[in-house]
């Protein structure tokens, strides 16, 4: 079969490889939609996961089940299916402990073009497919569906992060669609004030119509001087950090009230150490959260989620910004989502 792959760092290309071999609880996929991540281009750009050789990439997309393992059981050939880009091994002991996304070692669960071949080939594995697949509701189409694979998971896990409560005053930290999902899951958990943080006038409107109130742009200069001005000094309860990189952290500990709590889905692609002011974090005292987590996956929450945009509660089509027709198109998404033009939100790829 073919894919679309990270050859090694800084460079991508199609390749040939053997299909996917199906084991008893797994399920082989072919895609209908697909979608770029910008953690993909981390991966092969910033070489932030380390070196990989040939690796098909991609998880973000969903598709059609063409072959099931003898202890599947709830999924069968021709099912249309969502997944996740975190696929755990639920019977791990991390699973059981609460952190699938760790399952077998820190982010072992984020196994497409992690650890395996991602989804970006003409069929995909997903292991555990019982716990990792969901059956795609008649009313969500395959391009909204890929937004179910990580935007909206990780934009709510920030959410979750930051354990936001109704009326709480949210920084929002990045607005790419990552960070508009944490704006529109806050939104949807109460939060009243939601100040967000970008420089595209595009993605600032966008953010607007999920629920923010305030919009600065950290080109306009610190962060933290512009939200306390606007906050009279306040500050903020909660943060979600969902872009910029290890320098983020010393303005947004600067405006998180005592008390609060950031919660980063951040992928930091580059540099060594994360900068905690000692002052603002309260000389040590201040009770101030710092955390950060891949997102769970899981079949359980892929329903859920999925329910939000069914019952209509959540529209993921404001990300859809550049659509792509046929397999080899790919190529182009991926490159757009690397040349980042002003008005791209998110690409996505029918099949
Ligand atoms: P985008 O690149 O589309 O968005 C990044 C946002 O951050 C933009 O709004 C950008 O502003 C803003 N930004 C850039 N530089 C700074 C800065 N110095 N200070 C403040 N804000 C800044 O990314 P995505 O939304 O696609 O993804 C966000 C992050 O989440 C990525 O690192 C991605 O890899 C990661 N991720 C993490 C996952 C997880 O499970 N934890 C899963 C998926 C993704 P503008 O463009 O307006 O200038
Ligand atoms: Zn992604």
């Amino acid at each position: 079969m073919k894919g679309y792959a990270m050859l090694k760092i800084g460079e991508t290309g199609w390749i040939e490889k053997e299909r996917p071999a199906c084991g008893p609880n797994d399920a082989i996929v072919k895609p209908l939609a697909l979608s770029p991540c910008t953690s993909d281009i981390h991966t092969v750009w910033e070489g932030a996961l380390g070196d990989r050789h040939n690796m098909i990439l991609g998880h973000e997309g969903c598709g059609e089940v063409v072959e099931v393992g003898s202890a599947v059981k709830d999924f069968k050939k021709g099912d249309r299916i969502l997944v996740a880009a975190i696929t755990p091994d639920w019977m791990s002991v991390e699973a059981q402990a609460g952190y699938p996304m760790h399952s077998g070692g820190m982010l072992a669960g984020w196994k497409f073009s992690n650890f395996k071949d991602g989804v970006f080939g003409e069929y995909f594995h997903v292991n555990d497919a019982d716990g990792n697949l969901a059956h795609l509701p008649s009313n969500i189409s395959v391009e909204e569906a890929c937004m179910l694979s990580d935007m909206v998971p990780t934009g709510f896990h920030g959410v979750e992060l930051a354990n936001i409560k109704f009326g709480e005053t949210v920084l929002v930290v990045g607005i790419g669609p990552v960070g508009l999902m944490a704006v529109a899951g806050a939104n949807l958990r109460g939060a009243s004030r939601i100040i967000v943080v970008g420089s595209r006038p595009g993605t600032i409107e966008v953010a607007k119509k999920y629920g923010a109130t305030d919009a600065i742009s950290y080109k306009d200069g610190p962060i933290d001087q512009q939200v306390l001005e606007m906050t009279g000094g306040k500050g903020v309860d909660k943060a979600i950090i969902a872009g910029g990189g290890v320098d983020t952290f010393e303005p947004v500990v600067k405006v998180l009230k005592p008390g609060g709590t950031i919660g980063n889905v951040n992928y930091l692609g580059s540099g060594t150490y994360i900068q905690i002011p000692r002052v603002e974090w309260g000389v040590g005292m201040g009770h101030k959260t710092i955390t950060g987590g891949l997102m769970p996956g899981g079949r359980d929450r892929l329903e859920k989620l999925a329910s939000l945009i069914s019952v209509g509660k959540l529209d993921v089509s404001l990300l859809l910004t550049h659509r792509f027709k046929g397999f080899e198109k790919v190529e182009d998404a991926l490159f757009l989502m690397k040349d980042k033009p002003a008005d791209l939100i998110k690409p996505v790829v029918t099949l």
